[in-house]
Protein backbone atom coordinates (compact mmCIF):
# COMPACT_ATOMS: atom_id res chain seq x y z
CA UNK A 1 0.00 0.00 0.00
CA UNK A 2 2.96 2.50 0.66
CA UNK A 3 4.43 1.13 -2.11
CA UNK A 4 1.27 2.30 -4.35
CA UNK A 5 1.64 5.57 -2.67
CA UNK A 6 4.70 6.07 -3.53
CA UNK A 7 4.66 5.23 -7.36
CA UNK A 8 1.76 7.60 -7.37
CA UNK A 9 3.24 10.56 -6.01
CA UNK A 10 6.02 9.94 -8.29
CA UNK A 11 3.95 9.84 -11.53
CA UNK A 12 3.18 13.66 -10.02
CA UNK A 13 6.62 14.56 -11.50
CA UNK A 14 5.45 13.70 -15.10
CA UNK A 15 1.63 15.79 -15.14
CA UNK A 16 2.11 18.91 -17.34
CA UNK A 17 0.46 21.94 -15.97
CA UNK A 18 -1.94 22.16 -19.79
CA UNK A 19 -1.66 19.37 -22.55
CA UNK A 20 -2.06 20.23 -25.99
CA UNK A 21 -1.85 19.71 -29.69
CA UNK A 22 0.69 21.81 -30.73
CA UNK A 23 2.36 24.96 -29.87
CA UNK A 24 0.41 26.71 -32.04
CA UNK A 25 -2.82 25.96 -29.96
CA UNK A 26 -0.86 27.84 -26.85
CA UNK A 27 -2.82 30.73 -25.81
CA UNK A 28 -0.63 33.58 -25.00
CA UNK A 29 -2.91 36.28 -24.14
CA UNK A 30 -3.77 33.84 -20.91
CA UNK A 31 -0.42 33.10 -20.43
CA UNK A 32 0.43 36.36 -20.24
CA UNK A 33 -2.75 36.87 -18.26
CA UNK A 34 -1.41 34.32 -15.82
CA UNK A 35 1.48 36.39 -14.99
CA UNK A 36 4.04 34.08 -17.15
CA UNK A 37 6.99 36.35 -18.59
CA UNK A 38 9.44 34.10 -19.79
CA UNK A 39 8.32 31.12 -22.32
CA UNK A 40 10.37 28.52 -22.47
CA UNK A 41 10.16 25.63 -25.65
CA UNK A 42 12.10 22.54 -26.29
CA UNK A 43 13.02 22.19 -30.06
CA UNK A 44 12.77 19.05 -31.43
CA UNK A 45 9.05 17.75 -31.93
CA UNK A 46 8.12 20.18 -29.80
CA UNK A 47 8.67 23.44 -33.39
CA UNK A 48 10.24 20.96 -35.69
CA UNK A 49 10.89 17.52 -36.83
CA UNK A 50 13.91 16.23 -35.38
CA UNK A 51 14.77 15.30 -39.37
CA UNK A 52 13.99 19.04 -40.20
CA UNK A 53 16.16 22.29 -39.99
CA UNK A 54 14.66 25.11 -40.96
CA UNK A 55 11.66 27.06 -38.96
CA UNK A 56 8.22 27.28 -40.36
CA UNK A 57 6.13 30.56 -40.62
CA UNK A 58 4.25 29.38 -37.86
CA UNK A 59 6.90 28.94 -35.75
CA UNK A 60 8.35 32.07 -36.51
CA UNK A 61 4.91 33.61 -36.36
CA UNK A 62 5.04 32.05 -32.99
CA UNK A 63 8.25 33.22 -31.42
CA UNK A 64 7.22 37.07 -32.50
CA UNK A 65 4.04 36.82 -30.92
CA UNK A 66 5.12 35.51 -27.49
CA UNK A 67 7.99 38.82 -27.92
CA UNK A 68 4.68 41.10 -29.03
CA UNK A 69 3.52 40.23 -25.86
CA UNK A 70 6.21 40.99 -23.66
CA UNK A 71 7.62 38.05 -22.81
CA UNK A 72 10.84 36.57 -22.77
CA UNK A 73 11.64 33.65 -25.38
CA UNK A 74 14.45 31.10 -24.46
CA UNK A 75 14.70 28.02 -26.77
CA UNK A 76 15.98 25.32 -24.38
CA UNK A 77 17.18 22.14 -26.07
CA UNK A 78 18.88 19.15 -25.24
CA UNK A 79 20.12 18.46 -28.82
CA UNK A 80 23.81 20.03 -30.14
CA UNK A 81 25.19 23.38 -30.53
CA UNK A 82 25.20 24.09 -34.38
CA UNK A 83 21.65 22.91 -34.66
CA UNK A 84 20.20 24.92 -31.87
CA UNK A 85 22.26 28.03 -33.15
CA UNK A 86 21.41 27.45 -36.77
CA UNK A 87 17.47 27.08 -36.17
CA UNK A 88 17.39 29.80 -33.36
CA UNK A 89 19.19 32.46 -35.60
CA UNK A 90 16.76 31.58 -38.63
CA UNK A 91 13.90 31.44 -36.39
CA UNK A 92 14.27 34.93 -34.62
CA UNK A 93 15.09 33.63 -31.18
CA UNK A 94 17.42 36.25 -29.44
CA UNK A 95 18.26 33.37 -26.33
CA UNK A 96 18.96 29.96 -26.91
CA UNK A 97 20.28 27.02 -24.87
CA UNK A 98 21.80 23.52 -26.32
CA UNK A 99 22.63 20.85 -24.66
CA UNK A 100 20.47 21.14 -21.44
CA UNK A 101 20.52 17.51 -20.68
CA UNK A 102 16.77 17.90 -19.58
CA UNK A 103 15.80 16.69 -16.96
CA UNK A 104 18.72 17.63 -15.22
CA UNK A 105 18.47 20.83 -13.77
CA UNK A 106 22.39 22.42 -15.09
CA UNK A 107 20.45 24.69 -17.73
CA UNK A 108 18.17 25.03 -16.23
CA UNK A 109 19.58 26.93 -13.14
CA UNK A 110 22.04 28.77 -15.75
CA UNK A 111 18.92 30.55 -17.45
CA UNK A 112 17.24 31.40 -14.21
CA UNK A 113 20.64 32.73 -13.30
CA UNK A 114 20.50 34.78 -15.83
CA UNK A 115 17.05 36.13 -16.31
CA UNK A 116 15.96 36.15 -13.05
CA UNK A 117 12.36 35.09 -13.29
CA UNK A 118 9.79 33.95 -10.15
CA UNK A 119 9.20 30.15 -10.81
CA UNK A 120 5.64 31.16 -11.19
CA UNK A 121 6.30 33.52 -14.20
CA UNK A 122 8.02 30.58 -16.14
CA UNK A 123 6.40 27.88 -18.34
CA UNK A 124 8.51 24.90 -20.36
CA UNK A 125 6.64 23.81 -23.60
CA UNK A 126 7.88 20.28 -24.75
CA UNK A 127 6.73 17.07 -26.23
CA UNK A 128 8.38 14.91 -24.20
CA UNK A 129 7.47 13.59 -20.42
CA UNK A 130 10.72 12.22 -19.31
CA UNK A 131 12.32 15.11 -20.54
CA UNK A 132 10.23 18.60 -20.26
CA UNK A 133 7.69 18.35 -17.90
CA UNK A 134 9.99 16.41 -15.60
CA UNK A 135 12.90 18.83 -15.51
CA UNK A 136 9.71 21.72 -15.35
CA UNK A 137 8.57 19.98 -12.24
CA UNK A 138 12.10 19.35 -10.58
CA UNK A 139 12.19 23.29 -10.90
CA UNK A 140 8.38 24.41 -9.80
CA UNK A 141 7.59 25.82 -12.80
CA UNK A 142 4.49 25.11 -15.26
CA UNK A 143 4.70 23.37 -18.40
CA UNK A 144 2.61 22.56 -21.03
CA UNK A 145 2.90 19.11 -22.77
CA UNK A 146 2.70 19.17 -27.24
CA UNK A 147 1.92 16.08 -29.24
CA UNK A 148 5.45 15.20 -30.96
CA UNK A 149 5.47 17.09 -34.60
CA UNK A 150 6.59 13.62 -36.28
CA UNK A 151 5.77 10.51 -36.03
CA UNK A 152 9.28 8.81 -35.60
CA UNK A 153 10.72 11.34 -33.31
CA UNK A 154 14.30 10.24 -33.91
CA UNK A 155 14.35 8.81 -29.83
CA UNK A 156 16.06 5.61 -29.18
CA UNK A 157 14.13 2.80 -28.85
CA UNK A 158 14.94 2.81 -24.80
CA UNK A 159 13.87 6.38 -24.30
CA UNK A 160 10.39 6.17 -26.61
CA UNK A 161 9.53 2.49 -24.41
CA UNK A 162 10.31 4.57 -21.35
CA UNK A 163 8.00 7.52 -22.50
CA UNK A 164 4.91 4.97 -24.05
CA UNK A 165 5.55 3.28 -20.20
CA UNK A 166 4.81 6.53 -18.52
CA UNK A 167 1.96 7.49 -20.39
CA UNK A 168 0.52 4.04 -19.60
CA UNK A 169 0.90 4.50 -16.52
CA UNK A 170 -0.52 7.99 -15.64
CA UNK A 171 -3.62 6.92 -17.91
CA UNK A 172 -4.26 4.52 -15.65
CA UNK A 173 -3.98 6.74 -12.81
CA UNK A 174 -6.32 8.92 -14.43
CA UNK A 175 -3.70 11.53 -14.51
CA UNK A 176 -3.08 11.82 -18.19
CA UNK A 177 -4.84 10.37 -21.14
CA UNK A 178 -2.74 9.96 -24.66
CA UNK A 179 -4.26 13.10 -27.11
CA UNK A 180 -7.35 14.01 -24.75
CA UNK A 181 -5.95 17.81 -24.66
CA UNK A 182 -7.06 20.30 -22.41
CA UNK A 183 -8.13 22.74 -25.00
CA UNK A 184 -10.63 23.20 -28.24
CA UNK A 185 -10.30 24.76 -31.06
CA UNK A 186 -9.68 28.35 -30.04
CA UNK A 187 -8.11 27.63 -26.50
CA UNK A 188 -9.42 28.25 -22.99
CA UNK A 189 -8.58 29.82 -20.12
CA UNK A 190 -6.45 27.57 -18.82
CA UNK A 191 -7.91 27.27 -15.18
CA UNK A 192 -5.66 24.37 -14.55
CA UNK A 193 -2.36 26.80 -14.79
MG1 LIG B 1 11.46 17.23 -27.93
Amino acid sequence: MAKGKKSFLLLNYFKPSIYLESYKKVNLESLKNSGIKLVMCDMDNTLIGWNERIPTTDVINFVKAVYAHNMEFVLFSNNIRSRVENFAKKAGIKNYFWDCKKPLLGKMKLVKKLMPYKENEVVLIGDQLITDVLVANRCHIKSILVSPVGRNNGESKFMQFLENFIFKRLAQKNILHEGFYNEGELGGNYEIL
